[in-house]
């Protein structure tokens, strides 16, 4: 409960102690969930028995391993015989460069939104939660998040500079251009230029470049 705010028990809810969670998954149910945390003691738990045989396994059978975000249980069932890998993740891709899809997504998510990686990775490593590592999440937003994010903004940049010629009137058109550093004082690495039509009020060209860079300095 944010500061200020008053708990009002409801008729419902009577001794519920878990009031804040339960009111934040009704605000957030209308989008549904791809992915969840899960404690390692829960996740154990659905592990007592053998999937194959349902045999009850001992404890000290199961292991648990993690590949990024990927938690990976093995045992091998002593009644059964049979050896049992399960994985918290599918892997998405073809032939032999398969990946984990959470790891990938992961990666791409911090990226787009702007998360720096090592804050990330800090807060992963306070929590005890699984990550891909700070190395291979810039590998995937290297080889994969890139160059999608690149194809995708060439088709709209094309649409959008046909779609200004279009409609441009016989005197020609009228542009702004706006550019703006990453972040204020010596700090500042990247310079981001914007030029728009000012009238469509769309832009037409974007170009990112680091201050060092000839066009910028
Ligand atoms: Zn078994």
């Amino acid at each position: 409960l944010s500061q200020g705010s008053e708990y009002v028990p409801s008729e419902e809810s009577g001794g519920d102690t878990e009031e804040s969670d339960s009111e934040e998954t009704s605000e957030n149910g209308k989008r549904e969930r791809k992915y969840r945390i899960v404690g390692n003691e829960q996740l154990l738990e659905l592990f007592r028995r053998c999937k194959e045989c349902g045999a009850q396994l001992d404890t000290s059978e199961v292991v648990m391993r993690e590949e990024g975000s990927v938690c990976i249980v093995d045992y091998a069932c002593l009644s059964c015989g049979k050896s049992v890998t399960w994985r918290s993740q599918s892997r998405i891709g073809k032939g032999k460069s398969t990946v984990y899809e959470g790891n990938q997504e992961i990666a791409v998510g911090a990226f787009i939104t702007g998360v720096p990686i090592p804050r990330f990775t800090d807060f992963a490593q306070l929590l005890g939660l699984g990550l891909p590592t700070e190395r291979a999440m810039r590998r995937t937003i290297r080889d994969i998040a890139c160059p999608a994010i690149k194809r995708v903004f060439k088709v709209w940049e094309a649409h959008v500079r046909s779609m200004v010629k279009d409609v441009a009137e016989p005197g020609g058109i009228a542009i702004s251009i706006d550019g703006q550093y990453d972040s204020p004082g010596f700090n500042a690495t990247n310079c981001k230029v914007t030029i728009m039509d000012a009238n469509l009020k769309v832009a037409i060209a974007g170009v990112s470049l680091h201050k060092h860079e000839p066009e910028i300095g």
